[in-house]
């Protein structure tokens, strides 16, 4: 059954603004205009961000591509608890288009009690998307970019203010989570999506009713990627402790395309692709929470949880293959490849069957049709074949 082995092992590895601007959301911290309609920095600019501000040129920035199986679990990694989140109607949040994301203010009751080892403060929220074109998540995951990007942003309490912890080494953290197209609306995304006309032009603003604020995140807070990175837009520090959930977020595909088609910019162009590109690690490492990488020398097991997710190409000229509606609430990579998985296990299982049985059946046949060959040549010429036919040589054969 050698070839029923190697059948399962093939299968086995086939199977296998930000805070940023989220300074944006600070009137003392917006961008500062140089012009009419010209915000100081541009997506489409992203590659002079440095000349204007040095910590884009950093050896910590982010986004980054989170190669799964470079990453290192850390066993002290706690599940994120979150206090304070489900917020009564009557609280009114400021909501903002500030020409590169559309940002969310929330209150400092909003905590992250536990995960981190220390108390980090709600500053606010905001989103990154691509365009109907394209995919538009910051970080990717083994090269896939998802269809958009959550960021909830805190800063450490100790310092006096958002502005100094900003500025500091571990001052601020940032809760990430895909967004990716699903088969029906995302009841939780409604109050924040429903008010996007509202803000449609740069620097518009309007307030949404408190609601259950924990609901735009993932369901699992317990499987997350670790890193030491910085703010995704400028002034690009590199002070934030970035977590980034491995359970996608699933909207309906016209949620995302309300994302993508409701804000204006600069110069009332569609505000779209507001992701920066994914930086070098430069040696930094990437921890999980969970056993994520599958390597030669750990052999996966089924819900040991890497993703057998097949890259795509970056950027936004290509649509996430994962547009068609997917089944379920609350996608993960993770948890959908664990599924994927142990059905590819199955699957592997029974294919490798049916391999061995018909290696076994062709093996038999082969060794009853050589059994008869060596008998018919054993029988008296008398009974003899046409010459010329050819059978296994045999010195017997020669002499017919
Ligand atoms: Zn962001």
């Amino acid at each position: 059954m050698s070839c029923a082995r190697l059948g399962l092992s093939l299968l086995l590895l086939a199977a296998l603004g930000w805070a940023e601007d989220e300074r944006g959301s600070e009137d003392s911290a917006h961008p500062k205009r140089e012009g009419p309609g010209h915000s100081h920095w541009s997506y489409a600019d992203k590659a002079q961000w440095q000349s204007s501000f040095p910590d884009c040129g950093g050896q910590r920035q982010s986004p980054i591509d989170i190669d799964t199986n470079s990453t290192v679990f850390g066993h002290e990694l706690q599940p994120i608890v979150l206090a304070g989140y489900n917020l009564d109607p009557s609280e009114r949040l400021s909501l903002r288009n500030n020409g590169h994301t559309v940002v969310l203010k929330l209150p400092g009751s909003l905590t992250i009690a536990s995960g981190y080892s220390q108390e980090y403060r709600a500053k606010q929220l905001h989103l990154h998307w691509g365009s109907p074109e394209g995919p538009g998540s910051e970080h990717t995951v083994d090269g896939r970019r998802y269809d958009g990007e959550l960021h909830m942003v805190y800063y450490n309490p100790s310092y006096r203010s958002f502005e100094e912890a900003m500025r500091q080494p571990g001052g601020l953290a940032v809760l990430a989570a895909f967004l990716q197209v699903g088969p029906e609306d995302n009841v939780h995304y409604q109050p924040l999506l429903e008010q996007l006309p509202e803000v449609q032009e740069e620097g518009k603003e309007t307030t949404v009713a408190g609601f259950n604020i924990k609901g735009l995140l993932p369901s699992n807070l317990s499987r997350y990627y670790r890193y030491s990175g910085s703010l995704t837009t400028p002034p690009c520090f590199q002070t934030v402790n970035w977590t980034v959930f491995n359970q996608t977020v699933l909207l309906s595909q016209k949620q995302i395309l309300l994302l993508e088609s409701t804000l204006q910019g600069d110069d009332d162009e569609a505000l779209q692709n507001n992701f920066r590109l994914t930086q070098s690690l430069h040696g930094r490492k990437v921890l999980a929470s969970f056993q994520a990488a599958i390597s030669a020398r750990q052999a996966p097991l089924p819900g040991d949880g890497s993703p057998p997710l097949t890259p795509t190409p970056d950027g936004a000229t290509k649509r996430s293959t994962d547009r068609a509606p997917r089944a379920g609430a609350g996608c993960s990579p993770c948890a959908d490849s664990e599924k994927q998985l142990g059905f590819s296990l199955q699957t592997a299982h029974v294919l490798a069957g049916l391999f061995g049985v018909l290696f076994a059946v062709t093996a038999l046949t082969f060794l009853i049709y050589v059994h008869k060959q060596r008998s018919q040549n054993r029988r008296p010429a008398s009974q003899s074949k046409p010459n010329v036919s050819y059978t296994a040589a045999s010195m017997d054969e020669q002499t017919l």
